[in-house]
């Protein structure tokens, strides 16, 4: 969602101000970083890096009046006490804001300093946006933003704002102006993707299972992906898409975040691990080929050894194909933040570790099972350090930097070339092939 927003600012700012991307922060006259607060000690980060910026920027041209900008999820939580720490940032905006970065960028060339704009609007943003850019073979598409669900560690719902869905005509004149511009891969983005719940012009309303279906109508969608999921927002139609729109990729990443229903419980998921798993259950029988990636929060509060045990064998018995393991970090302003129990760095460290050493093995069994067969791949991108050998990703991946296909071909191909690929060797994320037909 991040890259999309990222993306967007450059489409506006390139509208409004003739703004264009460079390639070094030296050469540019407006920095902004787009930032995420998930990730442990993120505001610390992003204060270092924009004093590292202001540094490089100050020894490049001491006369110079580099812009700093600082947008999504950091900027919405610290809002103007952003400026007690980083004086010389000029504007500070949450995700929902970003439409107003051309007026905000106006009043700062007329000399106004320490804008900030966090106030979450009542209009959509999206009504501000141009239209969809040229964005190549793949594009996202957001459909749903914001989430309800308050889990206790998470600082998204007070970021991102309460969840809403964009109606389903805009959605489908955006993949419509994808698709005419070349796009045959449709990416639907949420926060919480699988709660969307959107209007037609009747007022029928649409879930995500028959948003899928409508975006695949459109001529021109090869496939559709969708992410990111939440366990107690999956339903039965979502569930059969897979095995009846062709054009749905074969791939689901459900977080559950823990495998203790205890814990489960302290996070306030929603969910317990039995019903999570009469999901997964569900999407193996409907679509057996199908390939399931989740997340997990290691040292939550309260994760006693035992149930940390809990998690490793919840997950050599369910044999994720991928696995995204967070170390648990504590946000002010969340719930979890003044829980008891806490769990030591060294112990969280040790802990993921184990985990991602079981995960490993794993994914290495699962990616062998892909050896000998032959796998539809669209190309990414032709490798720069190796003769005749593209990337691309076939239908069980959705787009991340591991996960890819590496695909030998002795034939010149594009970014956007679907080929059959012969999959000769598995590693612990990427399989390798040659073509054997386009
Ligand atoms: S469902 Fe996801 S986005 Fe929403 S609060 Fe929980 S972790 Fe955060």
């Amino acid at each position: 969602m991040n890259a999309y927003d990222a993306g967007r600012m450059v489409d506006l700012l390139q509208q409004s101000h003739t703004l264009s991307m460079v390639e070094t922060p030296q050469q540019a006259d407006l920095i902004i970083l787009n930032t995420c607060h998930i990730r442990e000690k993120a505001d610390d980060k992003i204060f270092s890096e924009l004093g590292r910026l202001k540094k490089l920027t100050n020894r490049h041209d001491p006369k110079k009046r580099y812009i700093f900008g600082v947008g999504g999820c950091v900027g919405q939580a610290q809002g103007a006490e952003l400026f007690k720490r980083a004086p010389f940032v000029d504007l500070v905006f949450g995700p929902q804001n970003y439409h107003h970065l051309p007026h905000m960028l106006d009043q700062v060339l007329q000399g106004k300093r320490q804008l900030h704009d966090i106030e979450i609007p009542t209009e959509s943003k999206f009504d501000a946006l141009p239209s969809a850019p040229n964005s190549g073979y793949s594009a996202a598409v957001p459909v749903q933003e914001g989430c309800d669900r308050f889990c206790t560690y998470c600082v998204v719902p007070f970021t991102r704002g309460r969840e809403w869905s964009r109606p389903v005509e805009d959605i489908i004149q955006e993949v419509q102006n994808l698709t005419d511009k070349g796009a045959m891969e449709i990416e639907l983005l949420g926060q919480n993707v699988n709660a969307y719940l959107g209007y037609d012009q009747e007022g029928v309303e649409h879930d995500l299972a028959l948003l899928i279906r409508q975006v695949s109508l459109v001529p021109g969608v090869e496939r559709i992906r969708f992410i990111t999921s939440h366990p107690a927002d999956m339903n039965n139609d979502l569930i059969a898409a897979f095995a009846e729109v062709p054009e749905l990729n074969s791939y689901m990443h459900l977080p559950i975040q823990s495998g203790s229903d205890k814990i489960l419980a302290a996070m306030e998921r929603g969910h317990t691990v039995a019903e999570y798993l009469t999901w997964i259950e569900k999407l193996k029988r409907v679509c057996p080929k199908i390939t399931l990636a989740s997340d997990f929060i290691v040292g939550f509060p309260g994760e006693t050894e035992e149930k940390f045990e809990e998690l490793l064998s919840f997950i050599k018995e369910t044999k994720f194909e991928k696995l995204g393991a967070f170390i648990y970090s504590s946000e002010e302003g969340t719930d979890a933040y003044d829980m008891p129990d806490k769990v030591s760095e060294m112990l969280k460290k040790k802990r993921f570790e184990k985990l991602m050493m079981a995960q490993q093995n794993i994914s290495l069994e699962k990616q062998q099972q892909f050896i000998g067969k032959v796998l539809r791949v669209m190309i990414d991108e032709k490798k720069k350090t190796q003769k005749d050998c593209y990337i691309g990703r076939s239908e069980y991946d959705f787009h991340e930097v591991d996960g890819v296909v590496h695909v030998n071909s002795e034939k010149e191909l594009s970014p956007g070339d679907f080929v059959d690929v012969k999959i000769t060797d598995a590693y612990e994320y990427d399989l390798s092939g040659i073509v054997i037909s386009d």
